[in-house]
């Protein structure tokens, strides 16, 4: 390690809430789907900094879409009209099966408009107020979201939270069929549990809540915040399902690298709320949202998710081959598309990131027990096979 790299680890401890906990190095700069530390290392990216660079490093589409806007308008707030974030929704609207979106600035800032649009929706039909959420979900660290967020380790010493939330269990059914109630509005949903340990809805599943929303006047409302912008290998991981939500929140990938929110929703929502019932001052920024135009235009080009499909299932298939080998290591996989996770049983999941950081490739953790990849979509073959047999070389010495 450099004098520089330590110099600045340190201040980073004297300067910083230490509310992270970061291994040793520091990263400088990027290119495609490679990072580069202040040491001159460089790493083979499985992470793109949690699900958001898509499009990986320096795509020249990005940086030109930042250049462009900045130098015409970077910000005026939300008083005015301006032309990118008009563009992006409609974007938006024409690629889903929403009629109206609303910007913001993160995740879970779009899925706390997500709980107050539900809510005043569930008012105007029926003087309804309550959510039903499920055990092990991530909706982000605000209070509203954190109130939704089923892990009791993420909620501790930050009570009380907001009431009038149940908790199901995911996959199973009946177990949200037994809390709905004549106050229930909306149930709230990740179509496939990204932090909460990657765990992949069934068809039934997802078809059930659609129905059981529907029986009893429901909103279904789908957190597509990890798995929304291709990550699965369709531009909305709802539509692997055949079914669609009420609701859906947007983040991560959205803005290339730039933060952004967006929160989804059909007319009938819309129709619930009025100027001025909620509201953002950098909500979709010029800058973001041309950003974001780029980015969708990209991953909607021909052939792109196709690739993104092709090389989950190559990055699964390789996943799968070594836990045939070491069944005693790897006890289960877990993912669709390039979000895939294996649970390791006889080291912590952190021993086996630390084990990759040293042969120069980063990968995601989730949970104690999950390596989690998560590869920009621009990944290639060979990187991906690449990935495979360091993981090989990595189980075989352990
Ligand atoms: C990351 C994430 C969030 C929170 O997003 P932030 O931008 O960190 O606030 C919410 N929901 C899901 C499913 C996420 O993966």
């Amino acid at each position: 390690m450099t004098m520089k790299t330590d110099d600045l680890i340190e201040q980073e401890h004297r300067y910083i809430l230490q509310t992270y906990g970061r291994p040793d190095f520091v990263l400088e700069r990027g290119n495609g789907v490679y990072l580069f530390d202040l040491d001159g290392n460089r790493y083979l990216d499985f992470v793109s900094g949690l699900a958001v660079n898509a499009l990986g490093y320096g795509d020249y589409d990005v940086l030109k879409a930042i250049e462009q806007q900045a130098a015409q308008l970077m910000h005026v707030s939300n008083l005015y009209h301006t032309v990118p974030s008009t563009r992006l929704a409609r974007t938006l609207v024409e690629s889903s099966f929403a009629d109206r979106v609303f910007f913001c600035n993160s995740g879970t800032e779009a899925w706390e408009a997500a709980l107050k649009f539900c809510r005043k929706w569930g008012h105007t039909s029926g003087g309804r107020h309550k959510l039903i959420a499920f055990h092990n979900s991530f909706h982000g660290r605000t209070l509203g979201s954190l109130s939704t967020t089923g892990q009791p380790r993420y909620q501790e010493g930050f009570g009380p939270l907001l009431p009038g939330i149940d908790f199901a269990d995911y996959n199973d059914l009946s177990s949200v069929e037994a809390l709905v109630d004549d106050e229930t509005c909306a149930v709230l949903v990740e179509p496939i549990q990204g932090e909460g340990g990657v765990h992949v809805a069934t068809d039934d599943f997802l078809q059930g809540l659609r129905k059981l929303c529907d029986d009893r006047g429901l909103l279904l409302a789908f957190d597509e915040i990890q798995v929304g912008m291709g990550r699965t290998g369709s531009l909305w991981a709802y539509q692997q399902y055949g079914v669609e939500p009420d609701v859906m929140t947007l983040a991560k990938a959205l803005g290339g690298g730039l933060p952004i929110g967006a929160t989804l929703m059909t007319q009938r929502v819309a129709d619930a709320l009025q100027a001025g019932d909620h509201a953002a001052t950098f909500g979709a920024n010029p800058v973001v949202a041309n950003v974001a135009l780029a980015v969708l235009d990209k991953i909607t080009a021909d052939g792109f998710l196709e690739g993104v499909a092709r090389n989950g299932q190559r990055l699964r298939a390789g996943l799968e081959k070594l836990q045939q080998r070491w069944p005693e290591r790897i006890s289960e996989l877990r993912g669709r598309g390039l979000l895939q996770g294996a649970v390791v049983t006889d080291r912590p999941g952190a021993d086996y990131l630390a084990d990759f950081r040293e042969r120069e490739i980063l990968v995601a953790p989730c949970g104690a027990d999950m390596v989690r990849f998560l590869p920009p979509l621009i990944v290639d073959e060979d990187r991906i096979d690449q990935v495979i047999d360091v993981f090989d070389e990595i189980l075989r010495q352990s």
